[in-house]
């Protein structure tokens, strides 16, 4: 495949897709597209990088690294936010890994973040929150966390359908929802800007479906549907419902809801099932903190998916260490949970490890699990030392402060002597 500006590296093979088995199939050196995005991510694409070959060539491996470009790098070369090259480039290859990039708030161009997986229909964001020891953390038990949340990529107040106050789009619908649907004196009169929230049982189910594979592989104990049904009850409270019904209609035999639970086995379940049950949102925010061990894989619509990870990263020790992944079917683009914190850009001081912990989610999904728990091992005995980022560094008493550079190169070092 030839591409205008990006450099297909020579000695790399592209990964391929077996559909109907569903796997993927791996060749020796893999061609992964990598995009360092806006901000920080330049300071700690590079960094991650470097760790990742480490891993890779300490087990036997090796990565073509593609790069790729979106944001600020692509309006410098292709004087625009995203390319179609790189959506395809992402796409064919089937594994990539990304950092950050900025979305103006308010006016200004629609996140690139959320088209990209759109148009990938990388439809589960997946965020593993588990402690690593050492790393300081907000709360008493940080330990106590050890949760996997899907965040559906696709759909509610994310989808980019709204219209903007002033315009005749917007009057228009709202004579649509007043007259024609009724909702009369619903909407305050003057100036309104008004979104739409849309949630399918496509997918709902496809996530709440890769949830629950999920667990059951994972062994993992339970399931929940966070979700706010009580106030949106035909989107939200939908979303809880067709969950219930893939645990029924797809698992049957592994799932349990927790009625069932309590009325036949007294509230401790067999080992082989997954229990699936629902919370609030805005319950499941203080349950996080109050009831922290009773949680493990978490379903949930987009926004929900983007608050409640963004917190539960918090307690295990911030953005900087939070990692993520896109997956869609025989596909992964994975990216850290935080942004490109342009306050930091550039100073190489900016905490890698989540870019690092993405890497290693990456890992894992081409199957190079050797790889992925040399770098989960390296991280954490670094960390435990606490020779660690700014952001660490400064809730830790006696720890080393270190540059981003240099604290990737010392995890380096660990692979090797790990190795
Ligand atoms: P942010 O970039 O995640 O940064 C918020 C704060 O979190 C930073 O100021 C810093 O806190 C801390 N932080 C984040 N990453 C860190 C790291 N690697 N190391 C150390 N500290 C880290 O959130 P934001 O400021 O709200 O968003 C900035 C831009 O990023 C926005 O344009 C937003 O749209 C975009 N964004 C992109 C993505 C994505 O690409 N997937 C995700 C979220 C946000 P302290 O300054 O207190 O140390």
């Amino acid at each position: 495949m030839s591409y205008d500006k990006i450099e297909v590296p020579d000695e790399g093979e592209q990964i391929t897709y077996d559909e109907d088995e569903d796997v993927l199939e791996v060749p020796d050196h893999p061609i992964i597209p990598v995009l360092h995005g806006d901000g920080i991510g330049k300071d700690v694409g590079p960094a991650a990088q470097k760790v990742l070959n480490a891993a890779a060539e300490a087990t036997g491996h090796d990565i073509a690294w593609m790069d790729v470009y979106a944001g600020e790098d692509a309006r410098e070369t292709y004087d625009e936010n995203l390319p179609q090259e790189t959506v395809e480039a992402i796409r064919e290859h089937r594994v990539a890994i990304k950092g950050p990039l900025t979305t103006p708030v308010g006016a200004g161009f629609r996140s690139l973040n959320v088209a990209l997986r759109k148009k990938l229909d990388l439809y589960a964001n997946v965020r593993p929150t588990y402690y690593l020891d050492g790393v300081p953390s907000p709360v008493k038990d940080p330990e106590e966390m050890d949760m996997v949340n899907f965040r559906e990529n696709t759909e509610d107040v994310y989808a980019g359908i709204e219209w903007e106050a002033g315009t005749d789009e917007v009057e228009e619908v709202r004579d649509f929802v007043e007259d024609d649907m009724g909702f009369d004196a619903t909407i305050h009169d003057g100036a309104v800007g008004i979104g739409v929230k849309p949630i399918t049982e496509f997918g709902t189910k496809r996530l709440v479906r890769r949830a629950i594979e999920y667990a059951i592989e994972n062994d993992r104990d339970s399931v929940t549907l966070v979700h706010k049904g009580n106030i949106m009850k035909f989107t939200e409270g939908a979303f809880r419902d067709w969950g219930y019904e893939v645990a029924e209609e797809d698992f049957p035999e592994e799932t349990i809801d927790e009625d069932t639970l309590w009325e036949e086995y007294d509230g401790e379940a067999p080992d082989d099932v997954v229990v699936v049950k629902d919370r609030i949102a805005d319950n499941m925010l203080q349950q996080l903190l109050t009831r922290t061990e009773n949680y493990d894989v978490l379903a949930m619509p987009n926004l929900n998916g983007d608050y409640l990870s963004d917190s539960a990263g918090a307690q295990i020790g911030g953005l900087g260490i939070a990692p993520g992944a896109n997956f869609g079917d025989g596909r992964v683009l994975a990216e850290p949970v935080h942004g490109s914190a342009p306050k930091h850009a550039g100073k190489d001081k900016a905490n890698p490890t989540a870019m690092i912990l993405s890497g290693k989610l990456m890992l894992e999904y081409i199957g190079w699990d050797d790889a992925a728990d040399l770098v989960h091992e390296a991280v954490e005995s670094q960390i435990s030392e606490h020779r660690v980022t700014y952001d660490l560094e400064r809730q830790v008493e006696g720890g080393v402060k270190l540059s981003t550079s240099e604290y990737a190169e010392e995890v380096v070092e660990r692979i090797e002597d790990l190795a």
